[in-house]
């Protein structure tokens, strides 16, 4: 059997006629644009972007050796995370199943687009049970989401059992790699033709430094990125932002050199935070934040806060009391972090 999406996609998505740019009907070289009723004067920023971004997906086609046709680019990873319940999600029908805890963007796009938001916990090491994960679904769900490395907890999940849902499962199944390039050899981009049904998302915003342009990835079968690009906003990518991904696209060597520097400063904060008083478990991470088991994580996320360090509180969410996320900064900052824990009575 051939796996098509066809029958997943939302009617009136299925059916939809996209809007239609000005520089979508024309493409070629001319030196004359009287089409866009852009204002002639104020050159470059008075174009509209090119709204398919070929030649930022050229350069990342050429990075992460994936054909163009397979690359969608959005506002962040929250974009194609939102088409996808627009595209494939009937509001008040369907259902998508996630692991817990996990990234807290999937329940509110969940909420937003009134689509039912089913939890299934990892286990007391905040490993993946496939068979539990695929119990939760049924015929009305059509995504899955899992996250690795996963944040808040830190791990990659089993490969095993990633391929064994993607295996089964007959909707879609998103995998979010924003933290790959911390553990690289666990990405499943190489692999994206095996499983028609495999979304990966991934994020200049963290190993790549630049969370401030806002650009976030999804890699799937073409059947799939050209659903996401029919109902995405025309000029979704800003010139600004495509601009500056190109350029900071064009070496990987200040990226891998950053890598190796928070890797390194991991294993420095994950040895110095397992003497730290009040601390109770140090959980092993693949990404470039620890998450930590306290005894009163309150009080010590108030006092650091006191000193001007602020950590992330997870202690709310499921399977996570007591627990605060930690960024891996500088080697001068988490000298500061520290200094400052240590001083607590
Ligand atoms: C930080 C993060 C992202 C990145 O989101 P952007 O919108 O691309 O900045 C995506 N997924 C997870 C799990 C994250 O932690």
């Amino acid at each position: 059997m051939t796996f098509s999406i066809h029958h997943l996609i939302r009617d009136n998505i299925r059916q939809l006629h996209p809007y239609s740019s000005a520089r979508d009907e024309f493409t070629g070289n001319a030196s004359v644009f009287l089409d866009a009723n852009e204002n002639p004067f104020n050159a470059p920023l008075n174009r509209y972007p090119d709204p398919r971004q070929l030649r930022l997906k050229e350069r990342l086609s050429a990075i992460k050796q994936l054909p163009a046709g397979n690359i969608f680019l959005g506002n962040g990873s929250d974009e194609p995370i939102d088409l996808l319940y627009r595209a494939f999600c009937e509001p008040r029908l369907d259902n998508v199943v996630a692991i817990a805890p996990t990234y807290g963007m999937y329940k509110v796009a969940a909420d937003i687009n009134a689509v039912d938001y089913r939890e299934v916990l990892l286990d007391g090491e905040y490993g993946l049970d496939p068979e539990s994960l695929l119990k939760a679904t049924d015929e009305h769900t059509k995504l899955i989401f899992l996250c690795s490395p996963n944040n808040p907890t830190g791990n990659a999940l089993s490969g095993v059992a990633l391929e064994k849902i993607l295996t089964e499962f007959p909707g879609i199944v998103v995998v979010d790699e924003a933290y790959i390039d911390f553990c690289p050899e666990t990405t499943l981009v190489p692999r994206l033709s095996e499983f028609p049904n495999l979304v990966i998302l991934q994020t200049l915003s963290k190993a790549w430094g630049v969370a401030a342009i806002r650009l976030g990835m999804a890699f799937a079968s073409p059947e799939i990125i050209g659903v996401l690009s029919k109902i995405k906003y025309p000029y979704n990518i800003n010139q600004l932002t495509q601009q500056h991904a190109l350029e900071i696209l064009q070496s990987t060597q200040k990226k891998d050199e950053w890598v190796q520097e928070l890797l390194q400063e991991r294993k420095k904060l994950e040895s110095a935070l397992t003497t730290l008083p009040h601390v109770l478990q140090v959980y092993p991470s693949d990404a470039n934040f620890i998450l930590v088991r306290t005894r009163g994580a309150k009080n010590i996320y108030q006092y650091l806060t006191n000193q001007g360090i602020i950590v992330r509180d997870r202690s709310k969410i499921v399977l996570c009391g007591e627990c605060l996320r930690i960024t891996v900064g500088t080697a001068e900052e988490n000298q500061k972090l520290l200094a400052e824990w240590r001083r607590m009575a």
